[in-house]
């Protein structure tokens, strides 16, 4: 009897059915054993890779594959909007269940691409296998086309520590769904109607911001063009964590204000410094301005793209990380998710 599931090169002929706007710069796309890009149109060529494996990074009750196939471009999107690159094209590599296979595929690729569409970051190739888990692997291509992207290792003494988005909402977002029992999320619902259980608008604003992140691509973009900023990182293990590879990689130390942490509202002050310092998965851009480029920040940031603020201020020394809580110093310890600890 004839096998009715699709086989690997159905799957990979209907990701090539589904028409994506190539740049100039790609002259082979999926179909060859190689993509191509004409590396004499970019001037920096930016790379980097992300691996997301099922019941480590993302369970499937709590999320469908659509909105996966969203997240799993967009966390990559946002290593991209970290050197203030503008994307070019990804690679992605799944490994799958087989059950269900071919309901799944459809579903992340819709996803996966609707991302990329947004973006304008065509899948130029990738792999399949079969796998006991979900597995999923993104490699994204940026450009920095003039000047320097920019680096974690730009930071100057009397720099203003700056940030764009939230903190602490994605790891309540994943407290709460792990904390409920939900039915398996559909589609296409927007996540203001999901059927948390709860009309509060700061847990649906959670479960979203966990679901699907906001990544400040255009902002980032923006400060690295208008050389607004010194030394910049995507917020994905926590604050205290990400700002410490900055002072590490720039030698020097930093202080910062807890009460200005961009938290939630609605929860005490504890647990909102604690999930805006250690909470992860918040994909904020946290970066450094000198006292020139935060007055023009100050004039000229453009008005329509999530505000900046500042949190703190870099200082000189071993690198450190100074809380500072209504006077009250304490020296940040890592508490940050770590795979192999
Ligand atoms: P190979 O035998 O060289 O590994 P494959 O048969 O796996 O090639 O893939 C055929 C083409 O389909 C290649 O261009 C590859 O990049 C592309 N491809 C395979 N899997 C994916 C995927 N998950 N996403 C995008 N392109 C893919
Ligand atoms: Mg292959």
């Amino acid at each position: 009897m004839k096998d009715q599931k699709p086989g690997e090169f159905d799957l990979i002929s209907s990701i090539r059915r589904q028409k994506q706007p190539l740049p100039k710069s790609i002259l082979q796309s999926i179909g060859d054993d190689c993509a191509t890009i004409d590396s004499s149109l970019l001037h920096r060529l930016v790379i980097s890779t992300d691996l997301l494996v099922e019941d480590v990074h993302f369970r499937r009750a709590w999320t469908s594959p659509h909105l996966l196939g969203m997240k799993s471009a967009l966390v990559n999107l946002s290593d991209l909007a970290a050197m203030g690159a503008n994307p070019v094209a990804c690679l992605l590599s799944l490994g799958l269940p087989r059950t269900d296979t071919a309901e799944f595929f459809d579903n992340f690729i819709s996803g996966f691409l609707r991302t990329c569409r947004e973006a304008g970051m065509p899948l130029i190739g990738g792999d399949l296998s079969t796998a006991r888990q979900v597995c999923i692997s993104v490699t994204v291509m940026g450009t920095v086309p003039e000047g320097e992207p920019l680096y974690r290792s730009s930071a100057r003494e009397g720099d203003s520590v700056l940030i764009i988005g939230d903190l602490g909402y994605s790891r309540y977002g994943l407290n709460f769904l792990e904390s409920h029992s939900l039915p398996g999320l559909s589609d296409v619902k927007v996540l203001t109607e999901l059927e948390l259980g709860t009309d509060d608008p700061e847990v649906i604003k959670a479960v979203g911001r966990h679901l699907l992140p906001e990544v400040h691509l255009e902002s980032a973009q923006w400060l690295r063009r208008e050389g607004m900023a010194n030394a910049m990182i995507d917020v994905s293990d926590g604050l205290g964590n990400d700002l410490m590879h900055i002072l590490e990689e720039s030698h020097v130390a930093a202080e910062i204000d807890l009460g200005q942490l961009p938290g939630l509202a609605g929860v005490g002050e504890e647990e909102r410094i604690d999930l805006a310092l250690n909470g992860g998965e918040d994909y904020a851009l946290l970066f450094t301005a000198s006292a020139i480029q935060l007055a023009q920040l100050t004039d000229r940031y453009p008005g329509h793209l999530p505000p900046w603020k500042k949190i703190g201020e870099i200082t000189g020394g071993a690198p450190e990380l100074v809380l500072n809580l209504r006077g009250m110093r304490s020296i940040y310890s890592r508490k940050g998710y770590d795979h192999f600890q």
